[in-house]
């Protein structure tokens, strides 16, 4: 059931102790989001953890309190009266799903989110889930300590591209300018992501040596085989460098985590690349999107190429 952000806030106070997650291969909004909910929940009294179904980016670990994020393990449970959700539809969570049935909160802003699996307050306009756990903060009259204001931020950063693509609105900015006002260090928390190790780099040349073009020049394909993607834990970033190609409509960075088993990146300036990532059993935004595609690299690169010809 879709719900208001002020019914969002009424769950968590009628909850004691509530299981906050949010999406595998978590970027900066589930991870920022997620710490950040679970510092304010427990500065107004409730006992709240996270546990995400994944490794996060060395990057992110840098956060406050990063090192109190669980991982599910076989056959365990959690007690909690409240599944706090962030940053994801109810079924990108993993193994966490199986920790407790207690009923879920889902806060969310992919517009591919069609609910239907506990209460949804999502807001498909708000550039991150850090900027609604800002606004969530009020609500709860929960204060914005520094490290609050880190976590929310790196979520807000993160998600824009540091302030730069189109989902960036006027509250995005008086969000990040209150957390600044609340302790946040932009440059602290820019340095701590911009960070690459040299196989990561090295990850970035060969990908970029893997460009092809297609549909005269309008959509960038690259590729990362197993080989090469088992050599750093992040692809953050590689996608940028081939949607800015000037004939460029449509991005693809596919990137084969496992044999068999590869995740797509989408970027779009135009066509609406959440259909297609959607199409293909994924979700996402607009103009940035995802799928994974239980295929070899060629073949999923095959499919990509044909679901983009049919809606450009
Ligand atoms: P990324 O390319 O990983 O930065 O993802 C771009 C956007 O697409 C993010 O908002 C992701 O949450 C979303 N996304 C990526 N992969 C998936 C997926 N398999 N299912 C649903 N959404 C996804
Ligand atoms: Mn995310
Ligand atoms: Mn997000």
């Amino acid at each position: 059931m879709l719900i208001t952000l002020k019914e969002a806030a009424n769950r968590l106070k009628a909850a004691d102790k509530i299981l906050i997650t949010a999406h595998v291969q978590p970027d900066g909004d589930a991870i920022g989001s997620t710490l950040a909910a679970m510092l304010m929940l427990r500065s107004i009294g409730k006992t709240a953890q996270i546990y995400v179904d994944d490794i996060a980016r060395k990057n992110l670990q840098a956060l406050p309190h990063f090192e109190e994020i669980r991982r599910p393990k076989d056959g365990e449970k959690f007690d909690a009266d409240l599944l706090l959700v962030l940053d994801t539809s109810t079924d990108r969570i993993g193994n966490v799903r199986k920790l407790t049935d207690a009923p879920i909160l889902n806060i969310d802003h992919h517009v591919t989110n069609k609910g239907g699996d506990g209460d949804l307050y999502l807001e498909p306009a708000a550039a991150a889930t850090c900027e609604i756990v800002f606004k969530l903060a009020d609500e709860l009259d929960a204060p914005i300590t520094p490290d609050v204001a880190t976590c929310l931020y790196t979520g807000l950063a993160t998600d824009t591209g540091f302030f730069q693509f189109s989902n960036t609105r006027a509250e995005t900015l008086f969000a990040a300018s209150e957390l600044i006002r609340c302790g946040v260090s932009p440059n602290f928390i820019s340095e701590e992501l911009e960070r690459k190790s040299l196989a990561e780099v090295m990850g970035l040349r060969a990908a970029l040596n893997s460009l092809k073009m297609y549909y005269g020049d309008k959509v960038a394909v690259m590729t990362i085989d197993h080989a090469t993607a088992k050599t750093f834990d992040s692809t953050e970033g590689f996608i940028d460098e081939i949607r800015v190609i000037d004939t460029v409509d449509v991005a693809f960075l596919i990137t084969e985590k496992a044999p068999n088993f590869c995740r797509v990146s989408m970027r779009s300036k135009g066509v609406d690349v959440s259909k297609i990532a959607a199409k293909l059993g994924g979700g996402g935004h607009l103009r940035a999107a995802g799928c994974t595609l239980k295929t070899t690299l060629a073949e999923a690169e095959r499919l990509l190429v044909a679901a983009i010809g049919e809606a450009l």
